[in-house]
């Protein structure tokens, strides 16, 4: 099941969680996510063994309509479409920044790269 937001779940200042992924362009961008979610105080991480993969999908849609990323209510699978995301355009960091916070109980506002954050960066 796809879910576009997510509430509920840890909330800021949880544990974290480790971000894995195949693809050499998933990896500098979760890096790249990773490092500004550290910013606010989160902890998150990149590295093989990570429970939350990171992958490319070309058919990501949510009830037919494509949308460009997501995170799936199992808390473990992050995917980007491979179809509308356009290199040198998109900032493929900022949506990996977007779902990680869906998974650490952020939901959607005008604060950041369209979340509600609780706190300023460091
Ligand atoms: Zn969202």
């Amino acid at each position: 099941m796809l879910a576009l937001v997510m509430f509920g779940m840890a909330g800021a200042g949880s544990p974290g969680l480790t971000l894995a992924t195949e693809d050499g362009a998933l990896l500098a961008a979760s890096e790249r996510a990773a490092e500004e979610w550290g910013r606010y105080g989160e902890s998150v991480s990149v590295g093989k063994g990570g429970t939350v993969q990171v992958r490319w999908n070309p058919d990501l849609n949510l009830d037919g309509m494509p949308v460009a990323a997501a995170v799936y209510e199992a808390g473990n699978r992050i995917d980007v479409n491979s179809a509308l995301y356009r290199p040198n355009v998109d900032c493929l960091w900022c949506a990996i920044f977007h779902e990680v916070g869906h998974l650490l109980g952020y939901g959607h506002g005008d604060d950041h790269y369209g979340l509600s954050m609780t706190k300023p960066p460091a």
